[in-house]
């Protein structure tokens, strides 16, 4: 691994928290498969690592976003007797022969995907296993149910010819994270409508799939034959409006600490970082922490400004794993490699001292180690932004 005194900070990585949170989601989806999504590196968690820790926790099932990143699930070794693949986004030319030989699944969402596959499958001499996305009210990838005759004729010749098995039909939530919306119940309507149509142009899929974390959560009328959350595996929550993941038996997977590379004493009325968005309000110690928004720490999360915004929340004086401490916040702006903590008059902190960004808990307002989610808070952004844009600078330490 990297040597730790080249990098000021780490993201811990706690790959049991990874098995045990999709353990729970299996429990609230006894009658369907998980499908662990590891796309965008595992929401920056570590694509392979993160893969083994979900397929411990009972995952059969990972799903990736790019083609490059299911194949390198199969170069690291997944094979296809530990994990079905699942990959579901391309344009025209991606390398489906290269997919079909590695035994990938291959999602078909236009009529051009289903002449592509049969072109790749025929030149394998494999049968190519597919899955049709289904447009059901999401507006993004997926085919409209008023095109699903003219590709199901298409997919139902492949089969005879043996070119491609429907292993899948699948579709995508608008709305799964505001429980009860209308929208759900009638995308699951118009998902069970085209899997009739498909069964009518003798297309009849093994597996339906629906869900994300928050249908998986919250919807057990989106569960069908397999669930495919990714947020909750790594132990957040989409819907945190509904309380706490331990309200889910879930536990966030990753904590990002960082070692104050610089403490001081400055006087009151001392303007900090960039543009004095900041002004100490008393004689007090700075803490410089080495990560900024060249690490992914998003801008937003600034403290102070002309609105006086509460900058993230940063755990200083526990010892890393052990409770204590105290939350400070962000002061002024995130610069690139580093950012300000208004420590406090009283502050005892030292140069080296590990302070923690976010970690595995309930959050600051439950009195708790901050939270991705505290941060999303105070950047005005969802957690899954937080994580995933973690910096590829920060080593990633799998435990
Ligand atoms: N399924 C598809 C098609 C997705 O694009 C995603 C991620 O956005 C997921 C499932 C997992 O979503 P979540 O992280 O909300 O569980």
């Amino acid at each position: 691994g990297p040597d730790p005194r080249a990098y000021p900070a780490r993201a811990v990585v706690d790959l049991a928290a990874v098995r045990d949170n999709v353990r729970a989601l299996a429990d609230l989806a006894p009658s369907s498969q998980v499908m662990a999504v590891v796309k965008a590196d595992a929401y920056g968690h570590g694509l392979v690592a993160s893969a083994l820790g979900a397929l411990a926790g009972g995952a059969t099932w990972l799903g990736t976003a790019q083609p490059g990143e299911a194949l390198a699930l199969r170069a690291a070794g997944v094979g296809p007797d530990r994990a079905r693949v699942l990959t579901w986004l391309y344009p025209p030319g991606a390398p489906l022969r290269d997919l079909v030989e590695a035994d990938v699944d291959v999602s078909l969402a236009a009529r051009w995907a289903v002449d592509e596959v049969v072109a790749a499958a025929r030149a394998a001499g494999r049968t190519a296993r597919v899955h049709l996305a289904v447009d059901t009210g999401l507006g993004r990838n997926g085919i409209m149910p008023a095109d699903l005759p003219d590709v199901l004729d298409a997919v139902a010749r492949a089969e005879a010819e043996g070119a491609v098995r429907v292993v899948g039909m699948w579709s995508h939530l608008a709305f799964a994270d505001e429980p009860g919306h209308p929208t759900v119940v009638a995308q699951a309507d118009v998902f069970d409508e085209a899997v009739r149509e498909a069964a009518r142009a003798g297309v009849v899929p093994e597996l339906r799939h629906l869900a994300n974390s928050a249908a998986t959560l919250t919807a057990p009328r989106t569960h069908y034959d397999l669930v495919r959350p990714g947020l909750a595996a790594y132990g957040m929550t989409p819907v945190p409006q509904l309380g706490p993941p331990s309200r889910f038996g879930l536990r966030p997977a990753m904590t990002l600490e960082a070692r104050l590379a610089t403490v001081k004493r400055v006087p009151g009325g001392h303007g900090v970082s960039y543009s004095h968005h900041y002004t100490t309000p008393q004689d007090t110690t700075l803490g410089v922490v080495p990560l900024g928004y060249g690490d992914g720490i998003p801008r937003h999360a600034s403290g102070g400004g002309p609105a006086g915004a509460p900058g993230g929340p940063v755990l200083v004086g526990a010892r890393p794993g052990e409770p204590g401490g105290r939350v400070v916040r962000v002061a002024g702006r995130v610069c690139m490699d580093q950012l300000v903590l208004d420590l406090g008059p009283d502050a005892t902190e030292r140069a080296g001292d590990v302070v923690t960004l976010f970690g595995a808990g309930d959050g600051v307002a439950r009195g708790g180690v901050p939270t991705a989610e505290d941060w999303a808070q105070a950047a005005g952004t969802i957690s899954y932004e937080i994580t995933t844009r973690l910096g590829a600078r920060v080593p990633r330490e799998h435990v």
